[in-house]
């Protein structure tokens, strides 16, 4: 069959290569790609938001399976588009992709369905939301309601910082029209965990866990990213927080969105705190994470192409979901100077030892090509994955192999995993 990524990140790279293992799939192309995808699937200059264009080369080119990865094509209704165009697909539509494009409509359902998240109130009026900060607990969490890249959230410490934070998302709209409207909420501590799970309207089937590490500098210092690294699974993920999540959030959610008419098809990303009043919802997303699903894809045994299927013909009650028994890390190469500034199109040499080695991965964010040269095209370049027995020797192997990749301006944190010698 024909199948369509559309994305460009290390996580549509991770996709993809799980595509092209799959024995159903004869041709893949991916929409926009990049570098390292070229390897795998023919990239086509189509941009995720250019939704005509998308809908007018999966019709051309009779494509069996377009697989949406990024959250603001599904936000903004692709999928429905597709469907509409008799394209199969798969990503929630867009009354379901809400439940990560509005963070006021993802705590309204919790509240309404008794799923464990921090207390909170939305606001679509800033002095409202000045006059309730006046009797507030502090630390307090602001944050906007829409997409905002991961960079909509501010931890306040004191009514100072929160009004200037009111008047960031509010009134200044640094998140654009994101910043509508806002969620205050409580402000919790204890470890984060991410579970990613395929879910075909009915049933969920959740995946291995992960946990990233968003902060730019070792020790979580620094500026908020994308993402630096990740492992999986997450030792701090016991069977008690699996057994809690599985009967008072996953399921849950899934039918709070059914009952409410917008039945989710696709993946649901579970960021969970483990409070010490049990673990707690603090985000849903709509689609895999990045780099999330640059350690969990690589670990799942089944054929991803069966699996997403499963989820578009509600079957995947069928579908026995497997992973290796082993763990994976990722380490992100950035361009020194991400999140801020950073130069491009700097060269890039070591990446075919990945090939010489079986379970490593070099999933690439921003490349490009400069003729045959290989250069970077972005913050972050490259995710450097190693599978391991355990998480340490998973972690030793990522970080062996981020030395076989030599480009000028790399930066990486050294302390990927590091919470894995204080499970
Ligand atoms: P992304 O999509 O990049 O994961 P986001 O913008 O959707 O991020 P959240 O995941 O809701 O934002 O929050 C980002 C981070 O802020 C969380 O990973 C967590 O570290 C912190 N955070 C969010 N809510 C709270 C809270 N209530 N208490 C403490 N920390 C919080």
């Amino acid at each position: 069959m024909k199948v369509l990524v559309v994305g460009s990140g290390g996580r549509e790279h991770a996709i993809c290569y799980c595509v092209a293992k799959s024995e159903k799939a004869d041709k893949i192309y991916c929409a926009p790609g990049n570098a390292g995808i070229s390897a795998l699937a023919e990239c086509v200059p189509i941009g995720a938001m250019e939704f005509d264009k998308l809908v007018a080369f999966a019709k051309e080119q009779q494509i069996d399976l377009v697989i949406v990865g990024m959250d603001d094509p599904l936000v903004g209704g692709l999928v429905d588009e597709l469907e509409a165009a008799g394209i199969r697909t798969f990503g929630p539509r867009k009354n379901a992709a809400i439940l990560e494009g509005s963070k006021a409509f993802s705590k309204d359902l919790m509240k309404k369905y008794n799923i464990p998240t921090a207390a909170y109130e939305n606001f679509t009026d800033p002095d409202k939301a000045l006059a309730y900060l006046e009797t507030a607990k502090f630390p307090i969490v602001l944050k906007a309601d829409g997409l905002a890249l991961g960079k909509g959230v501010l931890i306040c410490q004191n009514l100072e910082e929160a009004k200037e934070g009111v008047k960031t998302i509010m009134l200044d709209k640094k998140f654009g029209t994101a910043g509508n409207e806002m969620v205050i909420e409580e402000f919790m501590t204890g470890r984060e965990v991410s579970v990613l799970s395929f879910v075909d309207g009915n049933t969920i089937k959740t995946m291995t866990s992960a946990q990233d590490h968003k902060r730019a500098g070792d020790g979580d210092t620094g500026l908020n990213t994308g993402g630096m690294g990740t492992f999986s699974p997450s030792p701090f993920y016991t069977k008690e927080v699996e057994a809690f999540c599985e009967k008072y959030i996953y399921q849950a959610t899934v039918d709070a969105m059914k009952a409410e008419g917008r039945p989710f098809k696709g993946v649901i990303f579970f960021g969970l705190m483990l409070t010490e009043d049990g673990p707690k919802v603090l985000e849903y997303n709509a689609r895999f994470g990045d780099p999330e699903a640059q350690v969990v894809l690589p670990r799942m045994k089944n054929d991803i192409i069966e699996v997403m299927e499963a989820c578009i013909d509600g079957t995947l009650d069928q579908v026995d979901l497997q992973f290796e028994d082993n763990a994976a890390v990722c380490v992100v190469l950035a361009s020194e100077g991400y999140p801020v500034s950073y130069e491009k199109g700097i060269p890039i040499s070591g990446l075919e030892e990945f090939d010489r080695h079986e379970g490593y991965y070099c999933f690439h964010a921003g490349t490009k090509f400069d003729g045959d040269q290989l250069v970077t095209n972005g913050g972050r370049v490259l995710g450097v994955t190693a599978k391991g027995k355990d998480l340490k020797e998973a972690r030793a192997n990522a970080y062996a192999a981020t030395e076989w990749v030599q480009f000028a301006n790399k930066y990486m944190r050294h302390d990927i995993g590091k919470a894995i010698d204080e499970a």
